[in-house]
């Protein structure tokens, strides 16, 4: 078996399995999980530019809407 990273050959010790894809080192897979970003099950280098988009504003939408919340509950406390 070769690793997926390096395409060296993996022995014994050396190596794990990466779900779906195959065998790596350890060593390789922990290079490149750092390389990685993810958040939570998402992979965000996975995402085309469009998708990125799209992410950023339902996360700039978000953060709007509980800025707002959060401002509403000050005016509240006011009366
Ligand atoms: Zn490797």
């Amino acid at each position: 078996m070769r690793c997926l990273y390096c395409y060296k050959a993996v022995f014994g010790n050396d190596g794990l399995t990466v779900p779906s894809e195959g065998a790596a080192h350890q060593n390789c897979f922990q290079a490149n999980q750092a390389l990685k970003r993810t958040f939570q099950s998402l992979e965000i280098t996975a995402l085309n530019d469009k998708e990125l988009q799209e992410l950023k504003e339902i996360v700039l939408a978000e953060e709007n809407s509980r800025n707002r919340v959060e401002e509403e509950d000050d005016g509240i406390e006011l009366f």
